[in-house]
């Protein structure tokens, strides 16, 4: 094997270590925890494990915890009032809607309705217009976690060529996004792509969002390339990811692995923003 393994666990845990002091100053200068609200909705056990891992991490870097677990069967109009309730409770800084979400509820209104100001996972279409302007907003966990990871790495963003498979408005979209912001030059695939390889085989960073277990290979890499392995899906063999882990390696500069590599970072991204949305809110109500 010829490349770095990015250790996303280690990086996640300095980053929660950053976001633990500053819970602790938070605390110290008005006297109470800022919260994490998740809403867990119906059964999913992927769904449950998710909220639990970011409970038990938000939990440990001293925050709050608002969890609501509500039945499949909750109504549009359940869901909405419960997000009014936590948009009007002021311990409460950030708000997490699991997704996906039981088909009978309109995800995107439920999304729209959190207050931009807690909205932790960057998804309301205010916080996307603010990462699409480049100005100050809540950016979306995953790709800020990924651009963490890159520049933890020494990986040069700047200058660089960046190939984005994947345009999802929750990963691929927002992380060309800002990588393009950090002055790569991108590109972005998608299923219609064709010769996805002949592209990311130009790519130095290569980031794969594609939600299709192992289907990035030694074919589709630059030699000494950066590959950033997004996807997580459960096998018979375990977790892995949109990565041939192992042929890759071989031929990458630097690597994520699955597990231990992009899924920390995400947790660690969440943790940050919502005490920076606590920061923000507190700064606000002072003024
Ligand atoms: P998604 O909404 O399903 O989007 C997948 C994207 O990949 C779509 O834009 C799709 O293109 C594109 N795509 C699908 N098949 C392709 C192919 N054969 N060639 C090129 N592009 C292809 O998924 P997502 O929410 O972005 O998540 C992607 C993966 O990351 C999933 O495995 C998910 O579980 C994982 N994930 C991990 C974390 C973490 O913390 N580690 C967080 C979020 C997501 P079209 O737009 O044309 O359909």
């Amino acid at each position: 094997m010829t490349a770095n393994v990015i250790d996303g666990k280690a990086v996640a845990q300095a980053s929660q270590a950053q976001t633990a002091k500053r819970v602790a100053e938070f605390v110290a200068a008005y006297g109470f925890a800022p919260g994490l609200a998740t809403i867990l909705i119906g059964e999913d056990p992927a769904s449950e494990v998710y909220v639990r891992n970011k409970r038990k991490a938000a939990a440990a870097a001293g925050l709050a915890d608002f969890h609501e677990h509500l039945p499949a069967t909750a109504t549009q109009d359940e869901v909405e009032a419960l997000i009014d309730r936590l948009n009007a409770e002021p311990r409460v800084a950030g708000i997490l809607l699991q997704l996906p979400v039981p088909g009978g509820l309109d995800r995107t209104r439920l999304i729209e309705r959190i207050a931009p100001g807690k909205d932790v996972d960057g998804l309301t279409t205010l916080n996307q217009g603010r990462l699409a302007r480049g100005v100050q907003g809540l950016r979306p966990c995953t790709p800020s976690g990924i651009i963490e990871l890159l520049d933890f790495s020494g990986v040069s963003i700047e200058g660089s060529f960046a190939v984005v498979v994947g345009r999802s408005e929750l990963v691929g979209h927002p992380v060309a996004e800002l990588l393009l912001q950090r002055n790569a030059t991108i590109a972005i695939a998608h299923s219609r792509t064709r010769d996805l390889a002949a592209l990311t085989a130009q790519a130095d960073i290569l980031i794969a969002a594609a939600g299709v277990p192992e289907f990035i290979g030694a074919e589709h890499v630059k030699r000494g390339a950066a590959v950033i392995d997004v996807g997580i899906h459960r096998t018979d063999k375990g977790l892995t990811g949109d990565v041939r882990f192992g042929e890759v390696a071989e031929v990458a500069g630097w690597i994520t692995p699955v597990p231990g590599g992009v899924g920390p970072m995400t947790i660690a991204a969440l943790l940050s923003n919502t005490i920076a949305a606590a920061e923000v809110a507190a700064a606000g109500s002072a003024s």
